[in-house]
């Protein structure tokens, strides 16, 4: 069994989390920002010191090849982000990228023979945070191969024209021509010249931590539906409409919340469900609300929870407090299954290195559920401190990072003698 080194481990932490350094111990580093360039132009600059050629695809997709033995073969990609949310923190995404560094770096040190080219990558805008949507390039690059419903959201010349957050007027294009980074749309990553996908990441959830277990072996990413649901009351002034006489949409928006969050709570513990946006109309203080919307997202890996969702939803009371109510399916999602024998590869190198570990699925959407569609792909986690992510607290300690690395190292090895 190969190791990877957690001092070059450490140091690649270290150097990758000034690059937006946001003061207070996380970091703001938007796709294709200043700041991202830097990190990009510190990938480039330690794959070339270890001999391995750097290319870019037309979404700025950054690959660094190490050639095997044997380059007519397919080569095997190890892929995360490089990119945050804002105010996000240093593991999330880079960790992979890191990982994937100090494997090729581990394998040119060392000098471990393998027969396929080996590929360190960078995901161009996977948080999609100043450029929506996110996963924007998976979105793009494995787009013949997606569900109609999700490759119809990432059509490409709609993701060239998607406007900066902050800037309405910048496009997502202009900061790629602006980039330098921006190649050949030949150096996509494609089934023919790829022949796996591993990506690292971090868990961004408790589950390890609380299992005191170093690494999980992913299996699948979580199904999931996205429902609107509405109430329809009606306006008045907030002073001049005795309570019983109203029809105020937002309270029954309230009961309809706590309703489905009573009937959901009847179902499979594992279900996971979320209400993060509302809309309230006209939203002034002193009118009575007559319209509200809000969202529900639930996931599970089994369908058959997600259809008892469903059921619950559809059964809801069509009026409550004197509003009615409505629902609209807005897309869904089945669960995603990694591929076996890549499960089976991290599974031996993991129990081989003698880490603790435990299978576990993925809530959280990554670049490596969009490939999965398209080549064999699979996933490691490593924990996260107080399963915090997206934020500054974000925390993984080196040694758990670097046993990560040493998993995907030796998972990749095994992948390259079959
Ligand atoms: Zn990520």
């Amino acid at each position: 069994m190969y190791k990877c080194s957690e001092d070059r481990m450490a140091d690649k932490i270290k150097t990758m989390s000034q690059f937006g350094d946001a003061g207070h111990g996380g970091i703001t580093r938007y796709s294709l920002s200043k700041e991202n360039l830097m990190a990009r132009a510190e990938f480039k600059r330690r794959m070339e010191a270890i001999g391995a050629k750097i290319k870019t695809d037309d979404m700025a997709n950054m690959y660094a090849t190490l050639e095997g033995s044997d380059p007519t073969l397919p080569a095997i990609v190890m892929a995360s982000h490089s990119d945050s949310v804002r105010n996000g923190g240093n593991y999330d995404g880079i960790l992979g990228v890191m990982g994937a560094m100090e494997v090729l770096e581990t394998v040119a040190e060392q000098k471990i023979p393998h027969k396929h080219n080996l590929v360190a990558m960078i995901w161009t805008n996977e948080e999609g945070s100043l450029y929506p949507p996110a996963m924007m390039s998976s979105g793009v690059i494995c787009n013949d191969y997606l569900p109609e419903e999700i490759g119809k959201k990432f059509k490409h010349e709609d993701m060239l024209a998607s406007t900066s957050v902050l800037d309405k007027t910048k496009t997502f294009k202009e900061a790629l021509e602006a980039s330098g980074y921006k190649g050949d749309v030949a150096n996509r990553l494609n089934p023919k010249d790829y022949k796996a996908m591993f990506e690292l990441h971090i868990e961004q959830g408790p589950i390890l931590e609380a299992a005191n277990n170093d690494i999980g072996i992913v299996t699948c990413v979580l199904g999931m539906i996205n429902y609107r649901i509405k109430t329809f009351g009606q306006s008045d002034h907030a002073g001049t409409t005795p309570m019983p006489y109203r029809k105020d949409a937002l309270y029954a928006a309230a009961k309809l919340l706590q309703y489905l969050h009573d009937e959901l709570d009847k179902l499979d513990k594992a279900l996971v469900y979320t209400t993060g946006e509302i809309v309230c109309h006209p939203n002034v203080h002193t009118v009575i609300p007559d319209f509200v919307e809000f969202s529900i997202d639930a996931r599970h890996e089994d369908p058959k929870v997600i259809e008892q969702v469903v059921e619950v939803i559809k059964d809801m009371p069509k009026e409550i407090v004197g509003c009615t109510t409505g629902y609209e399916r807005a897309w869904s999602r089945d669960t995603v299954y990694y591929d076996e024998k890549l499960v089976g590869y991290v599974t031996e190198a993991v129990n081989e290195l003698g880490y603790s570990n435990q299978r576990i699925n993925s809530g959280a959407g990554h670049d490596a559920q969009f490939v999965s569609y398209m080549m064999p792909t699979t996933m490691i986690f490593v924990p996260s401190k107080d399963g915090h992510s997206h934020c500054e607290e974000e925390f993984t300690p080196v040694e758990q990072c670097t046993k990560g690395a040493s998993v995907l190292l030796n998972a990749v090895l095994k992948c390259d003698a079959q």
